[in-house]
């Protein structure tokens, strides 16, 4: 709940209002904010970043007494997972969740799990993509698996594979295909999970990687036509897509990867080029005001509504609450989900370093 008065505040008067409480709270706080956050967050950031980024940002972040995170729920619970127990983290609108991530629970990944052990003993790893709630990653961590992001999914797929024969990655089948495809995996020993009609077991027997039938709804929007549209309208341009698209859209495009990968990709495409970039609205627009020296266009023009939640009242509003001796939003991980999630997500940062 934003205050009242904020309504009648001008965006320039909430723009200040914001770097004063920052002022005040000075090295007690930390903003960290997603790159798909709108501009009037992102701009009052102390770090922008991809999901991989700000998890290491949020473990370094020793000093600030207040992490407030911009972002959707599961980042917000890795940052509460990863920081330190003195350390309170703040969700300026908690209802902000991603619903890719919603997808997998514990019961459906128990169920799977316990198929697929049934199946090759402990010759498989699980692996829960950085896009999953915190008791999925608990769920993982415990299983002897990791988390990953679509910056290090091949680095962790293969340190996954040289632990065992098989894995079983959530939530998102497209980020998994893609990334085993790219290593090399054939497609028929990539199978999927349905967690809504589960397969008979046997039927994966041949598989070395299985994939959760999850997805990610802004870029499963990006088909191969809007590809050969872009082609066809922007001769020469290049296009980036993001590996949660669909993998005819990958196969059909001149770079796949993270947002990381494809801000470089725009940094690195000389001046006078036009790159079409196939990842969530908010980041290609921003890109496109940053390098005016180049036509940056969206593949599909799709924001994500949860990303886009977060308004520079509500930060704000967070803020302020802080300033008053009562936050607000307060992100918690029960003890025992923290230290699983931790684990996954400590082999991680360790496999990815
Ligand atoms: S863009 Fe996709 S993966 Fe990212 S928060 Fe939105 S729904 Fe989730």
């Amino acid at each position: 709940m934003i205050r009242e008065s904020y309504r009648e505040m001008t965006d320039v008067q909430v723009a200040e209002a914001i770097e004063a409480a920052r002022r005040t709270l000075g090295n007690d706080l930390t903003i960290l904010g997603h790159h798909y956050q709108r501009d009037d967050v992102i701009r009052h950031t102390d770090f922008r970043g991809d999901s991989l980024e700000l998890s290491r940002q949020a473990a370094e972040a020793r000093d600030a007494r207040y992490i407030v995170f911009c972002g959707v729920h599961f980042m917000a619970e890795t940052a509460a997972i990863l920081c330190a127990p003195e350390q309170t983290v703040v969700q300026p609108v908690l209802e902000a969740l991603c619903p890719m991530a919603a997808l997998a629970n514990v019961p459906d990944t128990a169920a799977a799990w316990e198929a697929l052990t049934a199946l090759w003993g402990d010759d498989v790893t699980p692996i829960t993509y950085q896009n999953s709630v915190a008791a999925v990653k608990a769920f993982v961590g415990q299983h002897g698996g990791a988390v990953c992001t679509s910056s290090n999914a091949a680095r962790i797929f293969r340190w996954g594979l040289e632990r065992s024969g098989h894995l079983l990655f959530l939530p998102d089948e497209h980020l998994g295909t893609n990334i085993a495809l790219a290593m090399g995996i054939p497609p028929e020993e990539i199978g999927v999970w349905d967690y809504a009609d589960a397969p008979d077991p046997a039927s994966l027997a041949h598989c070395r990687v299985v994939v959760w039938k999850g997805y990610c709804y802004v870029h499963t929007t990006m088909t191969a036509e809007d590809v050969a549209r872009a082609r066809a309208q922007y001769p020469g341009a290049i296009v980036v897509v993001h590996p949660e698209c669909p993998h005819e859209v990958v196969a059909l495009a001149d770079q796949a990867g993270s947002t990381r990968a494809i801000i470089e990709a725009v940094e690195a495409a000389p001046a006078g080029a036009t790159i079409v970039v196939g990842t969530e609205w908010h980041l290609v627009n921003r890109l496109a005001h940053e390098h005016p020296d180049k036509r940056v266009v969206p593949l599909r023009r799709v924001g994500c509504k949860t990303m886009g939640m977060t308004s520079a009242r509500d930060l704000l509003y967070a803020l302020e609450a802080i300033i008053a001796g009562t936050p607000q939003n307060v992100v918690r991980v029960d003890a025992d989900t923290a230290h699983w999630a931790r684990v996954a997500l400590e082999r991680m940062l360790e496999a990815s370093a």
